[in-house]
């Protein structure tokens, strides 16, 4: 089976670290213009959605050569920012499921992450989590929306195992709608967990195939997930 995580709300937390140095990188290359995120929805979506949201806010053109200036701005301010004061921090029970999972033979893991790839990889060593053990992994840049990601890192997974998967092998675990629904599009299993900013009862209303507080009973999951 292919194990795909969702980063921020579902491994960890940073306390608006990303927000924060998205905010600073728009500032910086722009000071001309006012950055705020009033009216822009974050959750779940991908990271190059956001930024062309603050831009067209901020009355600023959201061009192709800019894009690529912010985001390595913002994976400047982010890594200073975890040197500095940020923090980035495992949720309950994330650490062991990854381990545990990775020491399985019948598993394989990867981030399914709105987040750009460097910035993700950021929060996730912060964190404490092995990046070694994330191999088949999809990021902000791999697709229009959400739902394009599961493709990719299906793919991914069938270059390193010379073998395609069929999405009834493949978990998705997240902590937003747009994960469920990415899963459900695609023909994949969900977990979702209430560890971001949608409640359970929110979750349960986009019917996921296992709705949990957060990652805590991760022997409950892996034994779940061994029943697929
Ligand atoms: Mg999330």
């Amino acid at each position: 089976m292919l194990i795909l995580f969702d980063i921020d709300g579902t491994l960890l937390r940073t306390e608006g670290a990303g927000m924060t140095a998205m905010l600073s990188a728009a500032r910086d290359l722009y000071p001309e213009h006012s950055f705020s995120f009033d009216g822009i929805s974050i959750s779940g979506r991908l990271d190059r959605l956001i930024w062309r949201d603050l831009m067209s806010n901020a009355g600023v053109e959201p061009t192709t050569h800019r894009h690529d200036a912010f985001r390595h701005a913002y994976g400047e301010h982010l890594r200073r920012g975890f040197d500095d004061t940020s923090r980035s921090m495992a949720l309950g029970g994330a650490i062991d499921l990854v381990q545990a999972l990775s020491d399985n033979d019948d598993y394989s893991i990867g981030l399914l992450t709105g987040n750009y790839e460097h910035p993700g990889r950021l929060k996730v060593a912060h964190a404490g989590f092995d990046l070694a053990h994330f191999k088949c992994n999809a990021w902000a840049d791999d697709g229009e929306h959400r739902r394009d990601l599961p493709m990719v890192a299906m793919e991914r997974h069938r270059l390193a195992h010379g073998k395609s998967i069929d999405p009834s092998q493949v978990v998705i675990v997240g902590d937003t709608p747009l994960d469920i629904d990415c899963a459900h599009f695609n023909g994949c299993n969900v977990i979702a967990v209430a560890t971001g900013h949608h409640p359970l009862g929110e979750l349960a209303g986009h019917e996921p195939d296992l709705l949990l507080p957060g990652l805590e009973d991760w022997k409950a999951i892996v034994s779940w997930m061994s029943g697929r």
